[in-house]
């Protein structure tokens, strides 16, 4: 049975009646490395003890290997940026804010498959694998593809007008599109206002091609130490009317094309040096003594505070009383009840002990 040709217009509405804020759509072509530099942030050991992120490299790239006979990628972003942080309203512990609400991984997954429901409702016959951060796919790379924003220099997507506070999902499909999106320029300018503010220097660049400059040597200020681990990495939010395609976000793509809007140079993250990492991914007793947690028990978000599109980005998660004090009392929680209050939640990710270690060291 031969798969429908989509309707671009008619997707994005639908993605956006389910809840999205966001969507566009990218033909299935593997991702280069010139484009996304994987190859080389792996042999420079930037993934840590993350093994995982070593395997399945061939799918990460190609999506067909994940659908045999993809040929659209349609990319989701939900936004989370919350109304108030924990700095604001919490005397205990910092949490990223990507773990205040509900688990992403189980909202956007429900909110994929009511697409893939919508979808149906036109093209009976239209086929998808939902993904979200359980699949082998590097989803900031294909809502990059897809139109939705430029990796930053703190290695997350960053969307103009809702900056990186967003989560990502994709439908892998058979499907053609009528139209595709294609890449819009990196707008970080001469900005390094992450790079300059991570604590442990975790951040870098490295040049498209050559790959031949050090971590160090594009750190711009002292204390800049960006890592970024990939759990913190998957999520961001643009507007309905973003939606609104242009002229020029709706000619085809070619590979030429794409490589042509590539940034010069590719963000790395060392999660080596990584504050998230280390609070999330990190099983050990203790924690590298020299790792600056800044007050964080689960995530960092440093390098996004200081973005100047995220002072901008639309507020779309309200931290209610309610929450705030469930929050606030893990700061003495035990076993038992911090299980209770992190379910189904991001926090629920990391084991009680984990929650202990970093809350002795987040005051470094
Ligand atoms: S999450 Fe924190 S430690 Fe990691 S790169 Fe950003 S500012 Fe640095
Ligand atoms: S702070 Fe934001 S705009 Fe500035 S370099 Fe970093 S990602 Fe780009």
């Amino acid at each position: 049975m031969e798969a429908p040709t989509l309707s671009s217009s008619f997707v994005k509405e639908a993605a956006i009646r389910v809840g999205f804020d966001a969507c566009g759509i990218a033909i299935a072509s593997p991702l280069t490395e010139e484009e996304w530099g994987y190859e080389e942030w792996l042999r420079r050991g930037y993934q840590a003890d993350m093994a995982y992120m070593e395997q399945h490299r061939d799918k990460r790239s190609d999506p067909t290997l994940l659908v045999p006979g993809a040929r659209s990628v349609i990319v989701l972003l939900s936004g989370y940026k919350s109304s108030q942080t924990m700095q604001d309203c919490v005397s205990g512990a910092r949490i990223a804010q990507y773990a205040y609400g509900e688990d992403y991984h189980e909202r956007i997954k429900r909110m994929l498959f009511q697409l893939i429901a919508a979808i149906r409702q036109r093209y009976p016959d239209f086929e998808a694998k939902p993904c979200v951060d359980t699949v082998p796919i590097s989803d900031k790379q294909w809502a990059r593809r897809a139109g939705l924003g430029w990796i930053g220099r703190n290695t997350l997507l960053v969307n103009p007008v809702l900056g990186s506070y967003c989560n990502i999902g994709e439908l892998v499909t058979p499907s053609p599109a009528d139209l595709y999106d294609k890449p819009i320029e990196n707008r970080c300018g001469n900005c390094h206002a992450c790079v300059a503010a991570c604590p442990n220097h975790a951040l870098s660049e490295s040049r498209a091609n050559s790959f031949a400059m050090p971590s160090q040597s594009m750190v711009t200020t002292e204390g800049s130490n960006h890592a970024l681990s990939e759990s913190r990495a998957n999520s961001f939010a643009m507007p309905s009317q973003c939606i609104v395609t242009t002229e020029e976000s709706n000619k085809a793509l070619t590979h030429s094309s794409i490589n042509e809007l590539t940034h010069s140079s590719i963000p790395l993250l060392d999660a080596n040096r990584c504050a998230s990492y280390h609070t999330v991914e990190n099983r050990a007793e203790t924690l590298p003594p020299d790792i600056r947690l800044s007050g964080y028990a689960f995530g960092c978000d440093i390098c996004q505070l200081v973005c100047p599109y995220n002072q901008t980005a639309e507020v779309r998660y309200t931290l209610t009383d309610e929450r705030k004090a469930q929050l606030e009392a893990l700061a003495d929680a035990n076993p038992t009840t911090f299980k209770r209050l992190t379910k189904h939640t991001a926090l629920s990710r990391i084991r009680h002990s984990q929650w202990q270690r970093n809350q002795k060291q987040r005051k470094t």
